[in-house]
């Protein structure tokens, strides 16, 4: 019987994605309050997906992987005495030079959703890049989008490499402990910012020692949300006999968390929501853990403590660590450029 469960604290929603989902309500609120279309979204806004569900059923938002799918949508829309809007929303998670070109030529106006940490590194990448430096980009998959983006500011001068222990390896990511550059004396490493903090630590001390004069942005590139979400799991996930994330498998940050916490508790558990969770994981269980992405909402993490609650009235919840205080200036609608 579950006796105690441990909510991590900070867990969900970081200030990037609370910015990005608002961009989208509001703009979505918006047009249909002055009589505009539905409103386009470049990518999942944020990797979760009960949230795009929320988004597309109740705001009516539409999710393209390529800004060449908004025609399609706009002529299907059409056929339904509806109307697609031409104004399209950016990602938290950020898009290359060439996908705004692409926004440009189409004639869209744009929201900008990208979180500002990762417009951050995006920085870095076209500062170093003028510079002259070859840029390593540590992260966990050639295709997030995020990688995509950052990547994309300095396509030539950019080679991906993979994070040291790593579970899942992709193979387009480059071996830190092999991988070459141009100009040995030019190099800089840059980091998605969801990945786990030991193993990119690692990753930069193995790049470090093969290149000496590599630089290091003055301050690392994962993000604070990150970076305290897996310092709450490294506290909780010791004492609990089972540890849940909530997260969707397509969230960096999230499966990091999993990892973490099954290195730690040494039985961890994926769910997307409390349907997920199996009566048998439950045997011989005394103690829970529960911790969630930076893109899950708090409902999905609230319903699995009801959960337990309902198995055991007396269960003792145990919430420990400190609420973020940071928020991110809203994202604002940008005109088309001139024809
Ligand atoms: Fe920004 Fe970090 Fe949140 Fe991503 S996880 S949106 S980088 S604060």
């Amino acid at each position: 019987m579950i006796r105690t469960i441990y909510l991590a604290r900070p867990r969900g929603f970081c200030a990037g994605v609370v910015m990005a989902i608002e961009a989208v309500e509001n703009a979505a609120a918006a047009n249909r309050a002055e009589g505009r279309g539905e409103l386009p979204v470049y990518h999942a806004i944020v990797h979760n997906a009960t949230v795009v569900q929320r988004l597309e059923d109740e705001h009516q938002v539409h999710f393209v992987e390529d800004l060449g799918d908004l025609e399609r949508v706009r002529t299907e829309l059409a056929e339904q005495g509806r109307e697609l809007d031409d104004t399209v929303v950016f990602s938290a998670h950020g898009v290359s030079p060439k996908v705004r070109e692409e926004a440009d030529r189409l004639g869209l106006a744009t929201i900008d959703a990208t979180c500002p940490l990762v417009t951050k590194v995006h920085n870095e990448a076209r500062k170093y890049a003028r510079e002259g430096y070859h840029i390593l980009l540590i992260g966990d998959s050639a295709s997030h989008q995020e990688v995509i983006g950052t990547s994309g500011e300095a396509p030539e001068q950019t080679t991906l490499v993979a994070v040291a222990g790593h579970r899942k390896q992709d193979p387009r990511l480059e071996d830190p402990r092999t991988v070459t550059v141009p100009d040995p004396s030019k190099v800089v490493v840059l980091t998605q910012t969801t990945l786990s903090v030991d193993d990119t630590m690692r990753t930069i001390e193995i790049l470090r020692e093969r290149f000496p004069d590599l630089i290091t942005p003055p301050r690392d590139d994962l993000c604070y949300a990150t970076k305290n979400r897996q310092d709450a799991v490294r506290q909780l996930a010791p004492r609990c006999d089972l540890f849940l994330v909530v997260t969707s498998d397509y969230s960096s940050n999230g499966m990091r968390l999993l990892e973490l916490a099954e290195d730690l508790s040494g039985n961890a558990r994926r769910v997307e929501s409390v349907r997920d969770i199996r009566p048998e994981w439950l045997e011989g269980i005394s103690s829970v853990g529960l911790s969630s992405a930076a893109s899950t909402p708090d409902d999905l993490v609230q319903e699995i403590v009801a959960y337990f609650r309902d198995l055991n009235p007396d269960v003792e919840l145990i919430e420990e660590g400190e609420w973020e205080n940071i928020t991110f200036r809203p994202a604002k609608r940008v005109p088309a450029p001139a024809a």
